[in-house]
């Protein structure tokens, strides 16, 4: 479901502009408000719903699946840290769902400038950053010589 503006809730902050990947959300120069210059390209990532300080970001279905006159509006909520999603469906009935933005507090996550930079033999190894700390094991599984299948000689 791309995303939709409502024009008299954005106030051209700009900030689905710059979290948008896909680069399609632009301010319309004559009325200063966001819109999708690009449904068909939009990730559907819900970047720029989730950013949008005013709530002014609707995701729509596509007609073909999707009955008009139906909405869903998610509503950021920052000191609860939570999205709310609230269905509507067009004969009036509504659903609405909670779910935690994020499990860690606001701000506690270093960014990758935050951290000294990896040694060569980090830079050389198969693993990624913060592998394999991160993913809480000491060491990640790999194959030995004796395991792979010998090419044909
Ligand atoms: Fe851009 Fe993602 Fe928003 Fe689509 S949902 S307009 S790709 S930020
Ligand atoms: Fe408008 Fe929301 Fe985009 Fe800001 S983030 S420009 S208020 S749609």
């Amino acid at each position: 479901m791309p995303t939709f503006v409502y024009m008299t809730n954005c106030d051209g902050c700009g900030e689905c502009v710059d979290i948008c990947p896909s680069d399609i959300m632009h301010i319309d120069p004559t009325h200063r408000r966001a819109f999708n210059i690009e449904p068909n390209f939009c990730w559907e990532c819900y970047s720029c719903v989730k950013a949008c300080p005013q709530n002014a970001i609707d995701v729509r279905g596509y007609a073909d699946f999707a009955p008009l006159g139906h909405s869903v509006r998610p509503i950021r909520d920052e000191e609860e840290a939570t999205i709310a999603w609230k269905i509507k469906f067009r004969d009036g009935r509504e659903k609405n769902f909670e779910s935690p933005i994020r499990t860690t507090p606001w701000g506690s996550i270093k960014s990758a400038s935050d951290y000294d930079a990896p040694s060569q033999e980090a830079i050389n190894s198969q693993e990624l950053a913060h592998e394999p700390a991160g993913l809480n094991v000491d060491e990640l599984p790999a194959l030995t010589p004796d395991q792979l299948k010998q090419g044909v000689v």
